[in-house]
Order: C-alpha cells, then structure tokens, then sequence
C-alpha cells in the first residue's frame, strides 16, 4: 500500500458513460476494462509472460461493471504500439510509467426514472463519452440526459456505436446529434464500410485509418486511408479543421490565410475546445465487435478534461458563512463529496467520495458539516474491474469509497474539521409521488423501517414518512417505476415483503404570505406544570442558493435544508438554548402536516425571535408543543395554498395526430412549450403538464394516435394548484 500518488492530476481523468438503454453502454464498459487492464498489465507482464495468459485469467473472474466508480489504467495507443514481443520488460514498465493515465470511470444511469442519479453522477465527473446506437442515432432519453449534461457544463464525446449491424449508419446518427443535440457536434471519425462490410475507422484529424485484429480486436494496426475514401476523409478533415480553427483565435487567422496548420496546433486547440463546450468530436465503432473503443480511450486523454482542467469547486465556509473555492491540489484543504452509497457483497456499506481538494488518509478523522459530526475514515478502498484496492491516502482528483461510515448520506460533504466547508451541493428534484406500504407480517415492521432508512439514506429523491393520523408508513419518490424498483430491492436485499398503496401525487403546501405568531402551551394545576412559549415569524422561503449577509453572519444560528429554514434569532436567553433544538422539532412536525389538507408543507423560513420559559414547569415537551402550535397557527394566517408538481411532457407524433394530441394536452391544463419537426413527419411537442393529469397517459396516447406516438415524462417543478382544482382535492381527502 503506498501513500504516494500514483498518477499525477493532469493524467487523471473522471468520466462517465452516458447512454440510452440498449445503445451498447455494458459492452462499451466491459470493452474498456479489458483494453485497460490489459494495458495496465502491459507494465507488470513477466518476461516470457504473454498478455493472452492474463486476459485467459481476466475471463475467468469475470468484470465488475457495476460499481458507482471503477479505477483503471490507459496506456494511449500509439505507445502501446511501441511495445512489441521483444521489448523487455524494464521498457515495458518505462512505458507504461510515462505515458499510462488513470481512468475514474463514473457509473450513469440509463433509465430516466433516475434523474437524481443521472444528476448526481454528472455532479463527480469532469467529461463524458455518450454512446448511441448507430440504427436510431438520437433517442428520446439521449435528449433529455443531454440537456442534463448542458446545465451541468460536461464536456463531451459522441460515441456512434453498433456500425455493424444491418441498417446502421453513421451520417444519420450524426445528422441526428447535429439536429437535436448540438450544433457543436464535428465529425472526428467515419467508418470504413457499414453493417457487416464494417471493418475499421478512419480518424480525420491525422489523416490515418485503423484496424483491430487479434483477440477481442486488441492489437490496433493503423494504415494509410482506403483509396475509394480518401476524398471523403479529405473533405472531412478540412471541415475539421475549420471548425477547429474558429474556436481559436490564432489559428483563425492562419486558416483564413491559407496556411497549413499543424497536427500539433490543430490537436491542443481542438481539447480546449472540447473543454469550453465549443466543440463535440463524434467518433464511431462496434463494441460489440471489438472495433474502436481504444480509440475512444485516446480521445478520453486527449479531449477530455482532468480534474486541473475544470474551475475549482465552490464551497460556503461554515464558520463564516462566505463562499470559498477548494482548488484541486494537494496542499489545500481536505474537501469531498459523498456521491454514492453501495453495498458491497464483501466488505459491506460503501461510500463513494470524490477528492475535490487536499488529501484524505486512512484511520483519520473527517468532519461532516451536515451531521456536525466527525466520522472515522476506515478502510480506503479503490475499486479495479476484478479488485477492490486497499490505499492508504487519496489524493485532490481522486475518487475512492470508503467502508463504514455512520452517519453520512449521499450529497454530504466531508472536509478537513479545522476548515469547515459546506460544498456546492447536488439539487435533486422533489419526489412527485407516494405510496402507502406496508409489512405483510407484523414481524417485519421493525425489519422494514432499517431498510427504507438505508434506501432513503442512498437515494435523496426517496424519502419516507409516516401519516401521524393513520400511523401508516409513506414513500415517495419520482415515479411509479422508482418505487417498484424500491419495493423491489427491499425484498431482494432486506428480505421485507410489502404491500403498497396506490400511487398518489405528492401534492405539498406552503404559503405565500408572512405571519407573526405566538404558541403558550402552559399548565399549571398544582405539581409540576408545563411551561413552553414561543414568538415565531414564517415567511415564503424564496431563493434558497444565496444567503444574506446577516444570514451568513448568523449560519451557526442557521438550520437549512432543502425547502425549509430555521432561524435561532433569541437574543438574552428568553428561550434557554436548551429548548431551542425542541422549537426546532415542534415546528418541523407542524410541517409534516400541512393545515390546508395535510400535505407536507414546504419552502418555509421560520425565525423563533422571543419567547419565555419557567424556572421549573419548562421542559422540551413544552417547547415542541409551543413550536408547533406557534407553527400551525402562524400558517393558516399567512395564506396557505396547495403545490402540485409539474411534469415536463415530451410527446412524438406523427403529424397527423398533431391536433389532436395538443388538444387533449390543453384540456389536461398543459402549457405547450414548443413544436418542432423531425425528419420524416414527425412532431415533437414539449409540453408542461401537472402530474396529476398524467396517470393513464399512455393508454389514451396510444389510442388516439394507432399507437404510433410515444412520450417521456420528467418532473420539472412544483406550482401553485388553481382554485378550483384544489377545492376537489381537498374534498377527496376528507
Ligand atoms: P446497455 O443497455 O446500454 O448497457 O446496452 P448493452 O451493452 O447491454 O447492449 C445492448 C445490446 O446491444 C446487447 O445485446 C449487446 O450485445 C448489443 N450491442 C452492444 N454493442 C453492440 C455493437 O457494437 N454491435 C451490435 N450489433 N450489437 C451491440
């Protein structure tokens, strides 16, 4: 085990796999943890050793895939290309040493159900390779990941896959990224031959063709372009280096003058490109095939950012509440980011971290500003395709798990306890809707409440409470399908069998106006009495990001979370500090149960200014009464109303089924957004529609339309309900 860094921070790249269901991202994943580990091996392979006798060893294991993050080694191609059966092994070793690069390869969900994980991968890595099926090019789902991808700012490559199957090609998909996706998009590879004349590809930027022979395609061969595709190549590459040259200054102006611009110009200009999102290379091959995913490993080096290459994270200082940068180095700060919590069949609970900056070591201590707590970092472990890796120390731009930890969730931050830091966090949309669930044995009431605690403490859009009338259990989360796959789990992994409800949209309430009010809960009748009082005033929590000077001043006195907000603004001990946490949980049980018809309320600050208690009758009980009732009063005067949660609709349609799609979306209180043509007659139309119209949509979809239009849904936003539509709901909870 070494406590030294391993790869410096400008060879270190963390990216993930985006792709839709079914466009080959398993294959593409298997296929790079094989051509990495078997570069990897390059450096450790015996003399007298071949790499065929590893790879025999590797089929044995078996690959991890699934792993939130998995490390491995690239040693780029034309290094590789370098070693052949005579190189020693000291110059293999050499080799690999100068030019291998360590790969953080992110786990990214396909299905759209799983917004939150699509969100929080993006969050931990710095560029990705998106995958599409070269018959259907852009999907749906590839759109929506896409403009994930967009707000985060990742950079990006296109991989166009399954070139060799019957129907594919290469210009449709790429004329599909460039229609729907991005204008950005540049064609940096093209195929030589197609379905099952597929053979190779040709890379427009060094003007050279390749081939992949021997064992699953490992030995790269590269040669001169195809006479019958030189001219096609060459009208590409200028294209290319157009392109190129207009993201450049410099070289805009050679370009324009005619001059040759080199290789070696073109190839720093085109990353740095890549890396303003100005542009996006679309390369090509068959993972299935073995054909060109190395060289998709090479532009993973050569295209895609490392963690030097993007802006230093942004942090609020928790002692002074200002906002701070955490630079990638070593020397700074210790500051991460829990991004993932996974069961390991071996070692237990993992927590996948990312090292934003400073060093983080075994057997020491880090602070949790969320729990207020330290936590013990145990063991450290990387994860390899077919190895879990002890370290002793993970260094700035590192991703590593660690086993263990108590009390940390998904999205916390863990830093340095003398630098406090609270870093940029993950926004994860709301849950949109809940079920009742239930044991189906008394015995495993207990058994059930541990697993949905540990699935919620995973997943930050499931969440779980309790209906305080009915005493049932509730889950919520952001489909029909997320919630099956979480009834699901626990009976696979916690052995709990359960029944729900039927799904309902998780309508929430708060309130649009302020209010001033006052909770007593006192008694005293002879003995010892009860004593709570309690001064609060409730306001709309509008923005949430930024904080007030006077709030950051006062951040100790500050609880936030997501849609609520306490403030501890007690001045000269009216209310003992020791009540104040039972305020606090009063006025967090008033929420739970909105006063309009009992859905949780939200987006609500309260600040507790003044109060008084009792030399002997005050207790925590009396305060969280006093809290609570303060809190329930204070908002039925400050104009409730009743949220429901907006779902962005996309609907493609022939466009003779136009009209009446876009009529029956208005009748369902839809705001169309936009209408746009794709090839072919067909419409999409994008549309806002509350999810409460939503349920049954694709049966009467299909109906109206011979069942030739489809739809994806994602939840946008939470609005005001509309008088009348929330007359009725409240009715149908009486
Ligand atoms: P994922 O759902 O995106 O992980 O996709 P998979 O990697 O599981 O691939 C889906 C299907 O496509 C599987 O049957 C694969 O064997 C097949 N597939 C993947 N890559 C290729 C390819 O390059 N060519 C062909 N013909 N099939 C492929």
């Amino acid at each position: 085990m070494s406590d030294e860094r391993t790869y410096p921070l400008e060879k270190t790249r963390n990216f993930g796999i985006i792709a839709h269901i079914d466009a080959g991202k398993t294959t593409v994943s298997e296929r790079i943890l094989f051509y990495t580990g078997m570069s990897h091996k390059i450096g450790e392979v015996h003399e007298g050793e071949t790499v065929t006798d590893w790879m025999e060893q590797e089929r044995e294991r078996g690959i991890t895939i699934t792993a939130a993050a998995v490390s491995c080694t690239w040693v780029p191609t034309y290094r590789l290309a370098q070693i052949s059966a005579d190189t020693d092994a000291d110059q293999r070793r050499k080799i690999a040493e100068e030019s291998g690069f360590r790969f953080n390869i992110i786990d990214t969900p396909g299905h759209i159900d799983f917004t939150a994980e699509v969100k929080r991968s993006l969050r931990v890595l710095d560029g990705a390779v998106v995958v599409f099926d070269g018959v259907s090019g852009v999907e749906p789902q590839s759109e929506t990941n896409w403009r994930y991808a967009d707000e985060g700012g990742v950079p990006r490559l296109c991989f166009i896959n399954k070139l060799d199957r019957m129907g594919a090609s290469f210009e449709f998909s790429y004329a599909s990224i460039l229609d729907r996706l991005t204008k950005s998009a540049v064609r940096y590879q093209i195929p030589i031959g197609l379905e099952e004349k597929f053979e190779g590809v040709i890379d427009l930027l060094h003007m050279k063709a390749f081939w992949f022979e021997g064992d699953k395609g490992s030995v790269v061969r590269e040669g001169e372009i195809p006479t019958e595709y030189k001219a096609e190549a060459e009208k590409f590459h200028h294209e290319l280096v157009e392109k190129i040259s207009e993201t450049d200054d410099e070289l805009t102006s050679d370009y324009l003058e005619g001059k040759e611009i080199s290789v070696e110009r073109l190839r720093p200009a085109l990353r740095r490109a890549v890396i303003a999102n100005k542009l996006v290379p679309v390369l090509c091959g068959s993972a299935l095939k073995n054909k060109g995913v190395q060289l998709v490993l090479d532009a993973v080096v050569d295209y895609l950012p490392g963690p030097l290459d993007i802006p230093p994270i942004k942090a609020v200082d928790e002692s002074t509440g200002e906002l701070v940068e955490r630079p990638a180095s070593d020397d700074a700060p210790f500051a991460a980011l829990a991004f993932k919590l996974q069961a390991d069949p071996f070692v237990g609970q993992l927590t996948f971290f990312r090292v934003y900056s400073g060093t983080l070591e075994a057997g020491s201590y880090a602070y949790n500003p969320r729990t207020r707590n330290k936590e013990r970092i145990g063991r450290i472990v990387r994860l390899h395709a077919n190895e879990r890796e002890e370290v002793k120390k993970v260094f700035a731009g590192e991703i590593a798990a660690t086993v263990g930890l108590k009390d940390t969730k998904t999205s916390d931050t863990l830093c340095d306890p003398d630098h406090s830091v609270i870093l940029e966090q993950i926004i994860f949309p709301e849950p949109v809707i809940s079920m009742r669930i239930e044991p189906k044995t008394k015995v495993d009431q207990e058994k059930m409440g541990i697993a949905l605690k540990k699935l919620s403490d995973e997943d930050p859009t499931f969440r779980v409470s309790s209906d305080q009338e009915t005493m049932e259990t509730i889950i919520s989360g952001m489909g029909e399908l997320h919630l099956e796959i979480l009834v699901d789990r626990m009976k696979r992994e916690f052995n709990v069998e359960a029944t729900t409800g039927k799904p309902q949209v998780a309508y929430k309430e708060t309130i649009t106006s302020t209010a001033d009010v006052e909770g007593k809960y006192i008694k005293q009748s002879g003995g010892r009495g009860q004593y709570g009082h309690v001064r609060l005033r409730l306001k709309p929590l509008e923005e949430q990001k930024e904080l007030n000077a006077k709030q950051k001043k006062a951040m100790k006195n500050v609880t936030r979370e997501e849609g609520f907000e306490f403030i501890n603004a007690i001045k000269g001990g009216v209310v003992p500090n020791e009540y104040i946490p039972a305020v606090e949980k009063g006025v967090r049980e008033g929420m739970a149960r909105g006063v309009i018809a009992g859905f949780p309320m939200t987006n609500i600050s309260i600040e507790l200014y003044d109060g008084s208690y009792h030399e002997v009758d005050s207790n925590e009980m009396a305060f969280k009464m006093a809290g609570s009732m303060a809190f329930q009063d204070g908002a039925k005067m400050a104009k409730p109303v009743l949220l429901e949660p907006i779902m962005l609709v996309e609907v493609i349609t022939p466009e003779k089924f136009m009209g009446d799609v876009t009529g029956n979306l208005s009748s369902k209180r839809a705001s169309i957004e936009s209408m746009e043509d794709r090839a072919n007659g067909i419409k999409v139309i994008r549309a806002k529609v509350p999810l409460g119209e939503m349920f049954g949509y694709m049966t009467s979809l299909r109906s109206m339309t011979e069942g030739r239009a489809n739809f994806t849904m994602t939840p946008s936003n939470y609005e005001i309900v509309p008088q009348n539509v929330s007359t009725a709901i409240i009715e149908s909870r009486k």
